[in-house]
């Protein structure tokens, strides 16, 4: 069996989804993307598609060694989320061929279920805690939200008294078994972090993330002795190697984005590096079905797992959601806050081609948001 065709498709809402094709009919799909990034991405599997066209698609170890380093130059989130969609793909051909899916290939399943948490809004307290209500209702023992909009690098103390508020009514709203998790973007600086911090500890978040950007790592160990809050962070890196820095920092929770982070196969060896320093894995994942079938898989096989990120129904996904390019939407539906295991060989989701087809046939050309402070000068979004 060789490797017979590779494509890629650039999917509303902002996703890239590519196929592999063997000379025996089976098929493989992966997501590599960088959000905003897209057809960077799409240049890149061109180019590392002439490697792997007429290759034994089942080694898959081999074909990430020269995939990630045979260029010489390696890393970075464009080649990384490139070997990263080619990674799912190749490990949902092999399931397939197998005929088991991923989890039990990497080792079998750890665990019966998979939690994961939802996206709540709301600029407001109110606001928070009705969304917050809406998700209660439905099942869900854990959301996350962003610890602000735009807010100044040295925050004000009413910006911070802002993020308590929001932080407090989402904590009101879940009470004391169920968690809240908020991101910060890495959009204040580190003195500010540590201030927020502070904070929001008497709310005992499950964790906050990006108190800082990934730039700013050598003060993280700062950051991190701040409170007792856990710290989180990692879509932005890329290599196990990446990862060593604010692993030695002390973080508690890493999050490498399966689409970013080299796949699949780079996921569990940054999962083990992080269990070696007691730390665990809430993998990142705003994406696509791809991504998050991909990292369902890990978060089964992976002792040191915490929780799933998922976007269905998160604001990016105007036109088409998690479900829109699956045949059947039972991967993706939460019971009690949780996936269920899915037996399916690969990935686990049936991908509905023919709606891919028709879908990158308008493509997308999303680009994030570029944010401004008053004063004009630019602000981390
Ligand atoms: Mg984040």
């Amino acid at each position: 069996m060789k490797i017979e065709r590779i494509e890629t498709f650039l999917v509303p809402p902002r996703w890239l989804f590519c196929r592999i094709e063997t000379s025996d009919g089976v098929v493989g799909w992966g997501e590599p993307v960088v959000e905003g990034r897209a057809e960077v991405v799409q240049t890149a599997i061109e180019v590392l598609s002439e490697y792997l066209i007429g290759q034994d698609p089942l080694q898959i170890e081999r074909h990430w060694q020269v995939l990630s380093k045979g260029g010489f130059y390696r890393g970075g989130p464009v080649l990384s989320s490139a070997v990263a969609g080619l990674d799912h793909a190749l490990w949902d051909l092999a399931g397939k061929v197998y005929g088991a899916p991923v989890a039990s290939l990497l080792g079998g399943r750890v665990r019966d279920r998979v939690r994961v948490y939802a996206w709540v809004g709301g600029d407001e307290p109110a606001a928070v805690a009705d969304q917050v209500f809406e998700q209660v209702e439905a099942g869900m023992t854990a959301v996350k939200m962003n610890g602000s909009g735009r807010i100044s690098p040295s925050p004000s103390v009413a910006e911070i008294n802002d993020i308590v508020a929001r932080l407090g009514a989402a904590r009101g709203a879940l009470g004391d078994t169920r968690d809240v998790a908020i991101d910060l973007h890495g959009r204040v600086g580190v003195a500010g972090a540590r201030r927020i911090l502070r904070a929001v500890e008497d709310l005992q978040p499950l964790f906050v993330e990006e108190p800082v950007l990934p730039e700013h790592m050598a003060h993280l160990a700062e950051v991190v002795s701040t409170s007792t809050v856990p710290v989180a962070l990692g879509e932005r890196l890329y290599h196990r190697a990446d990862f060593l820095a604010p692993l030695n920092a002390g973080v508690a929770v890493v999050q490498p984005d399966v689409s970013h982070a080299g796949g699949i196969s780079e996921l569990r060896r940054i999962a083990v590096l992080a269990d070696t320093h007691g730390a665990m894995v809430a993998p990142h994942c705003p994406l696509g079905p791809i991504s998050l079938a991909a990292s369902l898989q890990v978060a089964f096989a992976t002792p040191n797992f915490l929780i799933q990120e998922q976007s269905r129904g998160i604001h990016y996904n105007v036109a088409s959601d998690l479900t829109s390019y699956v045949t059947d939407p039972a991967p993706f539906t939460w019971v009690n806050g949780h996936a269920e295991w899915n037996p399916l060989p690969g990935l686990g989701v049936t991908v509905d081609e023919a709606a891919v087809r028709a879908a990158a046939k308008t493509g997308h050309a999303w680009r994030n948001p570029v944010w401004t402070h008053e004063d004009g000068s630019f602000a981390e979004w």
